[in-house]
């Protein structure tokens, strides 16, 4: 056992999918696909003589994330002016909430690899408006882009109750999930929408305290994340066995080096001068307001977990994947909806179809977009009902479904791939087979049983897999009776 432990408190920015900016009407564009300052006005870039509006609808979608997170919703919120000096915050201050933010106090139990649960506490949700982006050109310039300035951004901030990079990812995971549920942020990180920073920190088995924190910023995957939670844990607690000291800093992650970058060390405590904008008038949200949005809330995926396991007789495990990602539940949905049965479209999703998106690297937020359909899939499983197909031609089908886009049906017939249930038609290769393995035969009856899954293996081969696996074992059984004596 290690003398150190792991503390993280994770700090997450989400921007809200709304269609107008967080104080103007200007609209919020992607920030990939819109060329750049297409979306700016006087607001984005905080000329003299403008003034801001709250965005209701960020207010409603960062209320549906608070209480989602199981947070409480004060009856006041505020906006205050954060003061400092970028490029990209042309303002000079970023407004954004302080002393009262828009939710308080939550948690999200997470479920570990070991199958214990743990409960990270929210210590708040906030609202603020993002700033432009740079792009550094490597030649001492650098361009901006204000299409950013001014889109709602929500930070959900946790206490320091995460005591590893697993943990870190089961959160990070889960509210991303959560997100995706409830329609308020794509979860895409490459594109920025979605951006976590880890504060770290070790501690001794003998320390009352906390010690001094990092935080790593600039984490562009869930991947890199936690890569860079376990550099800069071994790094901390090697410092301090070797007598040094860690000094609070901000830290980057250098995906390609796959190493951690000082961006600057922390000699005091940041001031922002914050005061409440004078420009916005306090937040007042009804409790009648808090209860609209509590019942707009869509079934989130603890509670979709806890009905699929209980009405659908699939497993714990099973049904915290098909919940995982609100895209998987709306697609499983869709099989048992075209008339499969739950058990079966659980399990051909979470083997056959998911090894085979695994292995075309196709990320599970396209599984609405595949050549298998919800309806395609519900097809092939009802030909195995039937008895059409077994198990086993039902993975090559899948594998043909997934390369040419045709229905199981068609496919079956072009392949001619009938599973074959006819006694007498199985009767014949049987006998053949056992014609051929007389030593064998002899051998089984005079004991060795165990050679039956041998024959059994020779007959599924002979009738080139089609064979109704059920039948030939009858069948084999009563051949090999009738060699007795
Ligand atoms: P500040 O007020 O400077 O922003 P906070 O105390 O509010 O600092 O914490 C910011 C984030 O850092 C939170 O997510 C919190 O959980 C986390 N944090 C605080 N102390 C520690 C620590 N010792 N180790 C790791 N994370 C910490
Ligand atoms: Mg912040």
């Amino acid at each position: 056992m290690s003398d150190w432990k792991t503390i993280i408190g994770l700090e997450v920015h989400a921007e809200l999918l709304t269609e107008s900016k967080m104080f103007s009407a200007c609209p919020v564009v992607d920030s990939v696909e819109a060329g750049p300052n297409t979306a700016v006005d006087a607001l984005s870039l905080g000329l003299p003589g403008t003034l801001p509006v709250v965005n209701a609808q960020a207010i409603d979608y960062g209320m549906m994330v608070g209480l989602a997170l199981n947070c409480e919703i004060p009856p006041y919120n505020q906006f205050s002016r954060k003061s400092y000096f970028y490029p990209d915050l042309p303002k000079g201050y970023q407004i954004s909430q302080y002393d009262r933010p828009l939710a308080v106090d939550g948690y999200m139990d997470i479920e570990l690899s070991d199958g214990t649960s743990k409960r990270i506490r929210v210590r708040r949700a906030h609202l603020e408006e993002d700033t432009g982006k740079l792009t550094h050109m490597g030649d001492g310039s650098s361009l901006v882009d204000y299409n950013r300035a001014g889109v709602p951004l929500l930070e959900i901030v946790t206490e320091p109750d995460i005591f590893s990079s697993e943990e870190a990812e089961v959160y990070a995971r889960k509210l991303r999930a959560l997100l995706q549920y409830l329609g308020v942020n794509h979860g895409d990180m490459s594109k920025g929408v979605l951006r976590f920073e880890a504060n770290v920190s070790v501690m001794h088995k003998d320390d009352t305290e906390y010690r001094m924190r990092r935080e790593i910023k600039n984490l562009n995957s869930i991947r890199s994340m936690v890569r860079a939670i376990d550099a800069e844990v071994a790094w901390q607690i090697k410092q301090y066995e070797s007598g040094g000291t860690v000094k609070p800093a901000t830290l980057g992650w250098d995906e390609a080096k796959n190493q951690i970058v000082v961006q600057r060390y922390k000699e005091r405590a940041d001031e922002y001068r914050y005061f409440p904008e004078p420009d916005l008038p306090i937040v007042e949200v009804s409790r009648e307001w808090v209860a609209r949005i509590r019942e707009s809330l869509p079934e989130l995926p603890d509670a979709k977990q806890a009905r699929y396991a209980a009405d659908y007789g699939i497993s714990a495990y099973e049904a915290r994947r098909l919940t995982e990602d609100r895209a998987i539940s709306d697609y499983f949905e869709a099989v048992i909806s075209a008339g499969a049965p739950a058990k079966q479209a659980a399990n051909w999703m979470l083997g056959a179809l998911f090894r085979q998106m695994n292995e075309a690297g196709v990320g599970y937020d396209q599984i609405g977009v595949m050549t298998i359909t919800p309806l395609t899939l519900a097809g092939l499983i009802d030909l195995i009902q039937k008895g059409t197909v077994n198990n086993n031609t039902a993975n090559t089908v899948l594998a043909q479904m997934w390369e040419t886009g045709k229905d199981a049906p068609t496919l079956v017939k072009e392949l001619g791939l009938e599973q074959v249930s006819d006694e007498g038609a199985i009767r014949d290769v049987v006998r053949g087979v056992l014609d051929k393995a007389a030593p064998m035969v002899a051998e089984y009856l005079s004991g060795k049983e165990k050679l039956f899954q041998a024959l059994f293996g020779q007959c599924m081969k002979a009738m080139q897999g089609k064979g109704n696996p059920q039948a030939i074992q009858n069948v084999l059984k009563e051949e090999l009776e009738a060699r007795r004596g």
